[in-house]
This record gives C-alpha cells, sequence and structure tokens, in this order.
C-alpha cells in the first residue's frame, strides 16, 4: 500500500494515472500533478471514485516542488513531465527523501542535446540517502533495455550485436504530427545519426542509414538510425556489444514535412523577436502542430518496437529478437490515449511496482537493465504489453 506522486498531465501521465488507479492494492494514494490543474482535473475525472488527488506545480522550481512532496507525503515520485524537469524533480526527492522514476533522460532547454552524465552524477547522494532513482522507464528507453537485460540473463554467454527497432505503423489521419510532446519529438529526430560500433561512436548525417526491415503483422517499413538515449547505457552495462544501433521508421510524408520545418527556420531553438515578443520557433510551431494527446480517437494501426540481437550461445552463434506490437486502436479503448503515450506509461506504472515492491529497491541511480528483468517481464503482459520472441530467425540485419 503506497502512496505515489505522478508529475505531467500529459498523454503518458494520463495512461500512468489510470493504470496505477486500477491497482487500489499497489497504489493506495496517488496525486497528479502539473503546470495546468484543469488537465490533472480531466485525466482524475476518467478514474472512478475520486481516487486521484490533483495539484498545481511548477517542476521547474525545487521549492514549489519540494512543499508539494511534503505535504502529500508520497513514498515515490514519478516523473512524466518533460525532461527538462528531471533535475529539479531529483534534486527535490533527494531533498525530501522519496524515490524517483523517469521515462527520459536529462536534456538542457537551450541545447538540443541530451545524455545521462547529468542524472549519473546524483548516484552517490542517492546511495547515501538509501533512495532508489530508476532512469528511463517507458517503452525506448525502458522496455527495450530490459528485454536486452532478459536476452543476456537467459539467451546469451556473450552479446556482439544489438538493433533496436522501432516501427510506427499508425495513421492518425493528419498531414504531421508527433506522437509525443512535438518539442522533445522534433529534437530528437533532427539531430546527427550516432551508433556504437568497435569500441567508439560513429556519427552520420541525420537519416542517412536507411534499410526497408519487416516489422511481425505490419511487413516491411523504411528504417532509419537515429541516435537515442538508451544506447549510452546499454553500451556501458553490456560491454561485450561490438556494435549497437537504434532504427525507427519515418513515412516519405513525415520526412518530407520535417525537411521543410527545419529548412524555413522552424525547428530552432535560437530565441527570435516577434512584434517585440521573444519566442522560441520550435515552441511556437508545437502550439500549432496537433496535440498528441488527441490523436488516439482516429489512430488506426499499430506499432512493433523490439530488440535483434546476435551473439553467442554455449559456443554457438544465436539470434534473438524479442517484440512487442500494440494497436493504437486498443490503447485509445483502455484508457483514451495513442499508443506511443500507451507504450510508455505501462512500463512506468510497472518500473514504479517493482520499486515498491521491493523487486528493483537499491540505493543510487540506476538504468533499468540494471534491475533483475525476471519480475517485469512475467507482469509487463498481464498489464497491456505482451511479448513475443524468435530464436535463430534472420535479423536482416
Ligand atoms: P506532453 O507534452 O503530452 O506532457 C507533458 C506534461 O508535462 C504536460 O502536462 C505539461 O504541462 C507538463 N509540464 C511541462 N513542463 C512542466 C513544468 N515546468 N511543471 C509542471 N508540469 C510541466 O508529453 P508526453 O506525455 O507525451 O511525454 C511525457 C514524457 O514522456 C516526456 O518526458 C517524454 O520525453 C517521455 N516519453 C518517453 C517515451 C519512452 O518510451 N521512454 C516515449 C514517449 C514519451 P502543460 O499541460 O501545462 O503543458
Amino acid at each position: 500500500m503506497s502512496k505515489v506522486l505522478i508529475i505531467g498531465a500529459g498523454g503518458v501521465g494520463s495512461v500512468v494515472t489510470q493504470k496505477c488507479a486500477s491497482l487500489p492494492e499497489v497504489f493506495s494514494d496517488i496525486m497528479l500533478a502539473s503546470r495546468t490543474k484543469s488537465k490533472c482535473e480531466a485525466i482524475a475525472r476518467r478514474v472512478d471514485g475520486n481516487r486521484v488527488k490533483t495539484a498545481q506545480v511548477d517542476a521547474d522550481n525545487v521549492p514549489e516542488l519540494l512543499a508539494l512532496i511534503n505535504t502529500f507525503k508520497p513514498e515515490m515520485v514519478i516523473n512524466v513531465a518533460l525532461p527538462y524537469q528531471d533535475l529539479t524533480i531529483m534534486e527535490a526527492c533527494l531533498e525530501a527523501g522519496v524515490h524517483y522514476l523517469d521515462t527520459a533522460n536529462y536534456e538542457p532547454k537551450d541545447e538540443a542535446h541530451f545524455e545521462y552524465s547529468w542524472q549519473w552524477a546524483y548516484h552517490e547522494r542517492f546511495k547515501e540517502k538509501g533512495l532508489t532513482a530508476i532512469l528511463g522507464c517507458g517503452f525506448d528507453p525502458g522496455v527495450t533495455s530490459i528485454y536486452t537485460a532478459f536476452a543476456a540473463k537467459h539467451h546469451f554467454d556473450e552479446m556482439h550485436y544489438l538493433d533496436i527497432v522501432d516501427c510506427n505503423a499508425g495513421d492518425h489521419g493528419k498531414a504531421f504530427a508527433t506522437n509525443f510532446n512535438p518539442e522533445i519529438n522534433i529534437r530528437e529526430v533532427t539531430q546527427k545519426g550516432k551508433y556504437w560500433e568497435n569500441g567508439k561512436w560513429v556519427e552520420t548525417d541525420p537519416h542517412a542509414i536507411k534499410k526497408p526491415l519487416n516489422y511481425p503483422n505490419i511487413g516491411a517499413r523504411n528504417s532509419y538510425v537515429i541516435y537515442h538515449e538508451e544506447l549510452e547505457s546499454l553500451v556501458k552495462n553490456f560491454p561485450s556489444l561490438k556494435r549497437a544501433r537504434f532504427w525507427m521508421t519515418f513515412g516519405d510524408e513525415y520526412l518530407t514535412h520535417l525537411r521543410v520545418i527545419q529548412n524555413i527556420g522552424m525547428a530552432s531553438i535560437e530565441p527570435i523577436i516577434y512584434k517585440g515578443v521573444e519566442i522560441v520557433p520550435l515552441q511556437f510551431l508545437k502550439e500549432t502542430l496537433p496535440n498528441p494527446g488527441d490523436l488516439g480517437e482516429n489512430y488506426t494501426g499499430e506499432t512493433s518496437i523490439g530488440c535483434r540481437i546476435r551473439g553467442i550461445k554455449e559456443g554457438k552463434e544465436k539470434t534473438y529478437y524479442i517484440w512487442n506490437n500494440c494497436k493504437h486502436q486498443d490503447a485509445y479503448n483502455e484508457t483514451g490515449a495513442q499508443g506511443v503515450s500507451y507504450t510508455t506509461g505501462v512500463p512506468a506504472m510497472l518500473g514504479v511496482m517493482m520499486l515498491l515492491t521491493g523487486k528493483w529497491k537499491k540505493p543510487g541511480v540506476f538504468n533499468v537493465e540494471e534491475f533483475d528483468p525476471d519480475p517485469f517481464m512475467e507482469l509487463i503482459g498481464t498489464y497491456g504489453l505482451p511479448w513475443n520472441e524468435e530464436i535463430n530467425g534472420d535479423l536482416e540485419l
């Protein structure tokens, strides 16, 4: 029986809140806090029986966070606001003495750059206080890292090649929309490509490496190598990897829009003056694009995300593919959210449950692959994201 404070009332926050509320035996008290309280209240109304309390908070402000945490006294904070707030929320958790979990690594507002070093720097302080911080517990990062840990534990003596493959074969009926926060999403997909090979990072122009890959129940989709945050911790935690890449599918229409957005300067995070007011073009663009949280109703098709791994088991080469497919309509029917919010929110809830039930409790700051994958893998299907596996199939890579 535990109290949790969820911060961030977007698409992911909505799924986490509903999932936690459906398990009163684990989550006895729930508070959802965010910048805009009315969004918290709308989510709370989806849940029966006044189970969810709501509050307004500016998560950039440590004293404000601390006051809220000290009033509600949760055992744990679930951060599903934006990556910009990771450090302030970690700071407040440390000061108040509560555990922490997030789904995306820290990114400064004024620089399109993310890496774990800022959050890993908190390790000793969390350890000294006997607190656990779980980093990156969505789907990717999150489940993909747990799949990799599960493969290392049960299927390989040594893993050599890891390809994380992320396909969204959904159709939301809009000319252009992003599946999660547009500002964060556009910053992520317009950066240079980067992958790990033979002990060093190899950088490419954006979307320079392209290959059609076949996804279960979907078929062939153009897939592009992009840099994704879990690669940084996975190559550190699984040093036998000779190569680690992340592939994401993009439709031609999406890429054309993205190119135009960049060419006309709308992806820029450099402030400009418009009619005497300072604005950031990408933040302005976010306001004109569809809200990812509203895409669910007409979203058809499904996502397929998994890990394709090649390595050695008992002296022989082995391949292993593990994946989940999630239908946008199933996610919408259950939670009112589209598949990308759903596949992020469900693992976040389960990561919290792992900590609260003592299965993933150790003092310090950890990426999800540093915990035992088995208790998570046993339950993730029950909560909506079942997995499939194929041994010694053709990985195409
Ligand atoms: P949204 O933009 O829909 O929601 C973010 C929420 O955070 C909004 O409610 C917003 O408030 C709130 N917020 C922003 N700034 C503050 C602040 N200073 N103080 C308090 N609240 C704030 O994003 P998503 O729900 O799509 O994504 C949430 C997180 O999940 C992001 O960090 C994203 O990167 C991550 N993610 C992770 C994935 C994974 O697989 N690991 C996949 C998809 C997303 P307001 O409503 O007022 O704007």
